[in-house]
């Protein structure tokens, strides 16, 4: 008889658990109310189960079949094949905990730097700018994100992890933990801001980087951890006493059809570059608004 280990109850979790405890939560213990039923809510639903591709790729599957996938296929093909390469694998030999460290530090360093240029490059932010659209930020609109978006989101991080060679379960412990911060962040849930204190983001922190007020334009960049805006100056976190948290988000009148939103960035680039006449003004640092 087969038995159930602690792995087994987080990936059961992690794929059927988050995604329908926090929009309960969030009806419960709310910072505003905000209806439930809204513009995009099915394309939203839809876009969560996207991610769940790759949830069940790493979360859902088996330590072993992410380790022959990242470790020995990515790496076979991208990296040195003798396995020699500076810090190559250094992760494989190290105990979990390490590994859950490492990997929270790759994830938020590769979160942080294409979440900073998805935002100042202007080619980039036409594709940010679909995850920006809502114009209500709950648990569903966590996973509104454009293709090629998710790509730059995702693939350097998972790249770190197979060059370091990170184990199997500590990928799969850190999806876990990302599945459920990745929800928590952008939802509704009134949650104590001390964890901020410990670096640790919250619904309060990220509502702000979705928020249209003006001094918290391009701010908060971090993925769960806060470490990044703390350390280069870019957090935007005022207490609600000194000023209410925000209640408008996103873009009225942008989709909310997630077919629509594959092709709305392109026709959006052209008309950037009818206004500009540029090609290199689409790559130049500016503000996500200019
Ligand atoms: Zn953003
Ligand atoms: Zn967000």
């Amino acid at each position: 008889m087969s038995t159930i280990t602690l792995l087994d109850v987080f990936i059961f979790i992690s794929t059927f658990g988050w995604f329908l405890l926090i929009p309960i939560m969030e009806r419960i213990w709310c910072i505003y109310k905000q209806p439930f039923w809204r513009w995009g809510l099915i394309s939203d639903t839809l876009y969560t189960y996207q991610g769940f591709a790759l949830q069940f790729l790493f979360a859902a599957s088996s330590p072993i079949f992410v380790e022959v996938l990242l470790n020995t296929s990515v790496q076979l093909h991208f990296f040195p094949s003798d396995g020699m390469g500076y810090l190559q694998n250094s992760l494989a030999t190290q105990p979990i905990w390490v590994n859950f460290i490492a990997l929270i530090f790759f994830g938020e360093v590769a979160f942080y730097v294409a979440h900073y240029f998805s935002h100042k490059i202007p080619f980039l932010w036409e594709f940010h700018r679909v995850h920006h659209s809502s114009v209500i930020v709950d648990a569903f609109s966590t996973s509104r994100f454009h293709m090629f978006d998710r790509v730059l989101f995702t693939l350097p991080n998972l790249m770190c992890m197979a060059y370091f060679g990170a184990t199997g379960e500590a990928v799969m412990y850190y999806f876990f933990m990302r599945n459920f911060m990745d929800r928590y962040i952008h939802s509704n849930i009134d949650a104590p801001r001390w964890t901020h204190k410990l670096m640790l983001s919250s619904p309060h922190f990220h509502r702000w980087h979705h928020s249209t007020d003006p001094a918290a334009q391009d701010t908060n960049f971090s993925g769960d951890f806060i470490f990044l805006d703390v350390l280069f100056g870019t957090a935007y976190d005022p207490s609600p006493k000194e000023k209410a948290p925000p209640r408008e988000f996103g873009e009225v009148g942008y989709s909310n059809n997630l077919i629509v939103h594959q092709f709305l960035p392109f026709y959006h680039l052209y008309l950037k570059f009818k206004e500009k006449q540029s090609i290199k003004a689409l790559f130049r640092l500016s503000p996500s608004n200019s």
